[in-house]
């Protein structure tokens, strides 16, 4: 496992914690803390957790939550809004149209494949109508995708869209004043670029959105 998680774990253990503790203080109850070291337990028994969750109204319409999947010990994580249909129906984050573009960014751009990586969202149960979630259902799914980060320790964070980045950089600036700005969440550089939804719907944006990720690598590759 890379050292931030290693450190964060193992510090946890010394301190006599034997729980992860929550990002917020209004978080869902707490998963049993796995043994020091060992991520990939951790981000299981939270994802145990968000399947379970029925913190907000999410859960009355979802066919399955969507916890988030990908390398436990990742360089970079995505974030993303919540899932669609497809996630919906599959358990997965990014496996629809948005999903095969993402995976062409890791793969023909990054050159990785997309299991080097972590992926998961801002809520991980679906909004009605694929409507972008309330602040009250983000802010009562936060502490789940705190967890994943602070459980992941990676080298950078990439949001995709407006909902990923205003929650993790507590702003409410418009994508085009975020783009290329340093950005961090506790200490972790965050590169904020557009959603692959809408650049599906924008291809004029895949040019300035290739400009991010090349400098969400420069920054991976620097950290
Ligand atoms: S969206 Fe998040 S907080 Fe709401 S029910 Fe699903 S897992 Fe729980």
């Amino acid at each position: 496992m890379n050292q931030p998680a290693r450190r964060y774990l193992s510090s946890l253990a010394a301190a006599g914690v034997r729980r992860i503790p929550r990002g917020h203080s209004k978080g869902p109850a707490e998963a049993p803390a796995p043994e020091p070291g060992d991520a990939e337990a951790a981000l299981t028994a939270l994802a145990a957790e968000v399947r379970e969750c029925t913190r907000c109204s999410l859960c009355k319409t979802r066919t399955q939550a969507v916890p988030g999947e990908g390398n436990p010990h990742p360089d970079i994580v995505f974030v993303g809004e919540g899932p669609g249909a497809d996630e919906d129906r599959t358990g997965r984050p990014f496996v629809g149209r948005a999903g095969a573009l993402l995976d062409d960014i890791i793969t023909k751009g990054m050159k990785k494949q997309r299991a080097d990586v972590y992926i998961a969202n801002v809520v991980k149960c679906r909004p009605p109508e694929n409507r972008a979630p309330t602040s009250e259902e983000s802010e009562a799914c936060r502490p789940f995708l705190e967890r994943q980060l602070e459980i992941l320790a990676p080298k950078a964070i990439c949001v995709l869209g407006n909902t990923a980045a205003h929650l993790l950089l507590d702003n409410d600036l418009p994508m085009s004043r975020m783009r290329g700005q340093p950005f961090a969440w506790r200490q972790i550089p965050v590169v904020p670029t557009y959603h692959p939804a809408y650049l599906l719907r924008s291809p004029e944006a895949k040019r300035p959105a290739w400009e991010d990720i090349q400098r969400l690598m420069k920054v991976a590759s620097s950290s």
